[in-house]
């Protein structure tokens, strides 16, 4: 949804005529250390530590390119790719100590009908539940975290994940957290009802302006600073015409 906000003639690539994309190397070194923090915590705690992570890469690897296996031409200097991973789960661990807490959930669906005809879902990275019952959803970034002024927008999606939550376990998480391993940032937030009423609205609001233009087949471009990353820039009317 939040695409759409960002620019409704991308969210008509991608979303409804789904497009075909190349991988992306960012996205892809994301989903591997995505993917490294998951398995981390099947280890005991004692065994989750920067270098039982480390180890994980290679095979880890092996297994994204076996579902891809163009990302094997991609990848041209693997000792650089690794390096580059290694890098973001050593920052990982300045930042969190994985020894010290058990991760509840790792990629936990969640999902909801806000309406008859909006459906919402998504996977949480992290959702830990404290001995407490108090509730702390984490999601990782291998980015950097946003400049000052911008963290409430980064924190929105966590906040559909928190809506999302309560909706169906009825308990307002305590934290929200995003973790930046790109420059070993974190952003916090302490979710409120207020908050979540507010988002459930912007949610209903984006989804009547996505009917709409649907209806209307109207998906005007928003060019920005992010047509500079965008695959269909060649095709794109704001830069074509
Ligand atoms: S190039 Fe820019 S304006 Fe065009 S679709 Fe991509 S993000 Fe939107």
């Amino acid at each position: 949804m939040s695409e759409f906000e960002n620019c409704p003639q991308l969210y008509k690539y991608r979303v409804i005529d789904q497009l075909p994309q190349p991988p992306s190397l960012d996205a892809e070194r994301g989903t591997l250390v995505h993917t490294i923090l998951h398995d981390l915590f099947e280890n005991a705690p004692s065994d989750r530590t920067p270098q039982s992570a480390i180890e994980l890469l290679p095979s880890r690897w092996q297994a994204q390119m076996a579902a891809k296996p163009e990302l094997m031409e991609m990848v041209t200097n693997e000792k650089e790719w690794f390096d580059r991973a290694e890098s973001l789960l050593r920052t990982y661990f300045t930042l969190e100590d994985p020894q010290s807490f058990e991760a509840t959930h790792r990629e936990l669906h969640l999902e909801n009908d806000f309406s008859d005809d909006i459906y919402l879902h998504g996977y949480v990275d992290r959702l830990d539940v404290a001995p407490t019952g108090e509730v702390r959803i984490v999601d990782y970034k291998t980015g950097k975290a946003p400049k000052p002024g911008w963290e409430e927008k980064a924190l929105f999606q966590l906040r559909v994940y928190a809506l999302l939550y309560f909706k169906t376990h009825n308990v307002l998480p305590r934290l929200l957290q995003l973790i930046y391993l790109g420059d070993g940032k974190v952003v916090k937030s302490t979710p409120t009802l207020t908050d979540l009423a507010s988002t459930e609205k912007v949610l209903k609001r984006v989804a009547s302006d996505i009917f709409a233009s649907i209806d209307k087949d109207y998906w005007p471009p928003k060019p920005s600073r992010l047509c500079d990353w965008c695959y269909f820039k060649t095709i794109c009317p704001a830069h074509t015409s």
